[in-house]
């Protein structure tokens, strides 16, 4: 069964309870990791996934609440004497100034690095990332402060989209149309960011079943988020947490 752990809920301010948005997404033997805040080795654990499993990355966009683990998953799994290839997806500007992070470590010195290859995503509604029995990955332009991409994931049993980091969006609300989960990012009335009734009116649009909101200030009130929510969604909301698995 296809399914979503949430490693991280929070916006930008990560709390105990509460640490930077990123998912894993597991569709047969592809198991996608999006994004790569503080270490992810610690939630992976946490959540009992072998972070050797992992096949694919995607990065939504290169925020540090995003992206500061990057160097940090990659020198653990070569600790780890990783062998397996790994898949990294994001925008050509966010790679480009990935590998420029990893530049500054030198890891073109780390012997026996594992096979890394980046792929890049066009910066086009519906673009398909990667496609295999079980699963196929499309990405589209999202709208925040910099550039930055929602997802949407299908399999035989279900699909889901997630927003990633965005102001409300049209190009969410096309890549939502038929999805059964919309995670949304549910930070508050700022600039290249949603609120809740925001999240609401996206999934009530799209026409989704469920809405679980993500990227929230941790110091809200759930209860509260959830009103907002639920006042423009007729489906059901739920509140996502840290280490919440949902099956699609
Ligand atoms: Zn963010």
């Amino acid at each position: 069964m296809p399914k979503v752990t949430f490693l991280g809920t929070a916006s930008a301010i990560p709390d105990a309870n509460h640490q930077n948005a990123h998912i894993v997404i597991k569709g047969g033997n592809r198991v996608v990791l999006v994004d790569c805040p503080g270490n992810p080795f610690v939630r992976l654990h946490q959540a009992k996934i072998n972070p050797l499993s992992i096949t694919d990355l995607i990065l939504t966009h290169f925020h540090p609440d995003h992206v500061t683990g990057f160097p940090l998953l990659l020198m653990d799994l070569w600790l780890i004497k990783r062998k397996a290839p790994l898949m990294i997806y994001g925008l050509p500007g966010v790679l480009e100034k990935c590998k420029q992070m990893m530049g500054l470590y030198d890891w073109d010195e780390w012997n026996d690095f594992f096979p890394v290859t980046f792929v890049e995503c066009p910066n086009i509604e519906g673009s398909l990332l990667f496609a295999s029995e079980e699963i196929k990955v499309w990405a589209s332009p999202a709208e925040h402060l910099i550039p930055s991409i929602s997802l949407k994931a299908s399999f035989v049993e279900g699909s889901i989209c997630y927003s990633g980091d965005t102001a409300p969006s049209n190009a969410v609300v096309n890549l939502a149309k038929g999805c059964d989960i919309l995670i949304h990012e549910a930070t508050g009335n700022e600039n290249g960011h949603s609120s809740p009734g925001d999240a609401g009116k996206i999934a009530q649009t799209a026409g989704v079943k469920r809405l679980f909101l993500i990227h929230y200030p941790f110091d809200r009130n759930p209860k509260v988020l959830l009103q907002e929510a639920k006042a423009n969604f007729s489906g059901t909301v739920v509140v996502a947490e840290d280490l919440m698995v949902v099956e699609i």
